[in-house]
């Protein structure tokens, strides 16, 4: 179990713009500037992940390390690999503070949009690392709750190969009631080898998702579920 600080995560204001889809970006520009000084030290993204080894694979269903995890499509991702990479990546609590300080909403919205990008940031960084690191031609990666098949209460047994409450201990990252992390700009996944670099994106029919970073594949989908 490793945690990892120093990924480089670094964007300019006008991405930030460009991901906000914000009209009148001369407009926002210095507010945005502005915003990404105020939280230079405070966002602090880290990354916890570890090894796990696959013990036993069912139709719809995989059993890593005595904990299973159901869903057809991991399962399918997983047929020619034995070794994952779970991971938990978070912005930190300082910055979640800091976000949850702002008055103006839209100040506000564009703190969520960096949020956003940071951790989308750092998840690239992260599966490059493991690339280089364990030798891996590309890496794939699924979320819990990013597609219907791997719902949010997958959570569990995720936070659960970490040893549940050491997250919290970690990372500064726990589950709530609804299986909602805390901080809020948090995410989790489950990291693995693959030809193709599998993204949820190719499975999720979701439109104008600000976050896709592959188009929707129907039939994939069906090859997938069948
Ligand atoms: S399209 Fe959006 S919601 Fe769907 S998996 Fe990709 S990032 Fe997640």
């Amino acid at each position: 179990m490793e945690v990892l600080t120093d990924l480089p995560y670094r964007f300019e204001a006008e991405q930030v713009l460009s991901r906000a889809k914000a009209k009148q970006k001369k407009q926002h520009l210095e507010t945005v500037e502005k915003l990404l000084e105020q939280v230079d030290g405070i966002l602090s993204p880290r990354v916890l992940y570890r090894t796990a080894y696959i013990d036993q694979k069912k139709e719809k269903a995989l059993v890593i390390e005595g904990l299973t995890f159901t869903s057809r499509i991991l399962r399918v991702n997983l047929d020619p690999v034995e070794r994952v990479f779970p991971y938990i990546i978070t912005c930190g609590e300082a910055f979640e503070r800091f976000a949850a300080s702002r008055e103006d909403l839209l100040e506000t919205y564009f703190l969520d949009e960096i949020g956003n990008l940071a951790l989308g940031r750092v998840q690239e960084a992260f599966l490059g690392f493991l690339k280089d690191k364990y030798l891996l031609e590309e890496v794939g990666r699924m979320s819990p709750g990013s597609l219907e098949d791997w719902p949010l209460e997958e959570q569990r047994p995720l936070f659960a190969l970490f040893g549940g409450g050491r997250v919290k201990e970690l990372l500064g990252v726990e589950l709530n009631e609804q299986l909602m992390m805390h901080p809020q700009k948090s995410l989790s996944g489950m990291a693995f080898a693959s030809k193709t670099g599998f993204k949820s994106c190719r499975l999720c029919p979701r439109e104008s998702c600000p976050g896709r970073r592959a188009p929707y594949d129907e039939a994939m989908l069906q090859r997938y579920l069948s």
